[in-house]
């Protein structure tokens, strides 16, 4: 490899593409693109000497090892009943934060598609952050190779939930979904992903119109009047309420034809019932299921969690007029690994995955 090429990237290429490089690089085919895949994202081994596919080429195995490059090497776990929180260092020293979440019959992993984050919505701890930058291809889906392999955890759902607006890092997030959805690699299927957006009009618009198959699309909403969502998500400013319903009734639905709206409740302040029938009004038309997500309370904010019964009623208001209502239980608040809590631990620990211990390696 000579200085100015870069390792091979191979968490960020499709099979078709590590094909293409390695013909390109080193004259190799499909062969041993599919040797070295299977290895990567079937076993978590980047181990490639002892594999018959490379009995014959040894040199080829040592170059190639040397050459591959996965975004980060450490990982810090935290779990709480279920919750597992799990921050990644990155090349360059920032941290990004990643959750699995474990149901009876189904493990969630919600991924980070920016350090930091740029939409400042003010119940946020990401927003908070501040943005510092995208992430690229290989680092959304380093997330889901940790999950796995380095976790021991099997995945059947991603949702693009974490710290970061996906939509304002369109093709990193596209690109990284094609490579999560190869079926020669982890194989997870449109229809278990889901990308949630606060309300990034362009984006949504660009992302209907590649009529991905049964990707599910979250828009996280919080508050159905102009004035107030604006001071609750600064995007609201940039994309209101009006412009973002257009770019909802356009957007291509999957089989099940459903939108997920987000709704966080926080105390006193979008949870009365005038603010219910706002939504009530804006969502007319739309066939949403709006999931209602108590506040988990953040770093430094102003806001407070609603009671129990509180979110009981504000749900019951939504349902009595039509709408499809779940309430998202809250977890892993005591980890800081809950909805709009992503990032804090690292802001408060200096963005260090090291200071807590427990390093794992991807290197034997
Ligand atoms: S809620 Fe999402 S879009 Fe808003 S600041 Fe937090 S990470 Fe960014």
């Amino acid at each position: 490899m000579n200085r100015e090429q870069s390792g091979v990237k191979v968490l960020a290429l499709t099979f078709g593409e590590l094909t293409t490089v390695l013909q390109q690089r080193y004259g190799k085919g499909a062969y041993h693109a599919a040797a070295l895949y299977r290895e990567i994202f079937k076993r978590g081994s980047i181990s490639l000497k002892h594999l018959p596919e490379f009995s014959r080429s040894q040199a080829f195995a040592r170059q190639l090892e040397r050459d591959l490059e996965l975004p980060a090497c450490r990982i810090v776990a935290q779990e709480e009943k279920g919750v597992l929180k799990f921050a990644s260092a990155l090349s360059d020293g920032g941290c990004i934060e990643s959750v699995i979440i474990s149901a009876p019959g189904r493990t969630t992993l919600c991924l980070s598609s920016q350090v930091g984050c740029r939409m400042g919505c003010r119940f946020c701890a990401t927003g908070e952050m501040g943005f510092v930058r995208n992430l690229e291809p290989e680092e959304i889906v380093w997330q889901l190779f940790a999950a796995r392999f380095l976790l021991g955890r099997g995945i059947d759902n991603i949702v693009f939930m974490g710290m970061g607006e996906p939509l304002d890092n369109f093709e990193a997030v596209l690109q990284a979904m094609h490579v999560l959805n190869d079926q020669r690699g982890f194989n997870v299927a449109y229809s278990h992903m889901t990308l949630s957006t606060c309300g990034h009009a362009d984006g949504i618009r660009r992302l209907g119109a590649l009529h991905l198959p049964q990707l599910r699309l979250a828009v996280s909403l919080n508050a159905a009047n102009d004035a107030l969502r604006s001071r609750l998500m600064p995007i609201n400013t940039r994309y209101p309420l009006i412009r973002l319903k257009e770019e909802l009734q356009e957007f291509p639905l999957g089989r099940k034809g459903v939108l997920f709206m987000e709704y966080v409740l926080l105390r006193g302040v979008n949870d009365s019932r005038a603010h219910a029938l706002d939504a009530v009004r804006y969502l007319e038309g739309l066939p949403v299921r709006v999931n209602v997500i108590p506040y988990n309370g953040g770093a430094a904010s102003a806001y407070e969690p609603p009671s129990r019964e509180h979110v009981h009623r504000f749900c019951q208001w939504l349902g009595e007029e039509g709408i499809f209502v779940s309430l998202r239980r809250s977890r892993g608040g005591s980890i800081r690994a809950g909805c709009g809590q992503l990032g804090a631990s690292l802001a408060a620990s200096g963005c260090s995955v090291e200071d807590d211990g427990c390093c794992i390696r991807t290197e034997d």
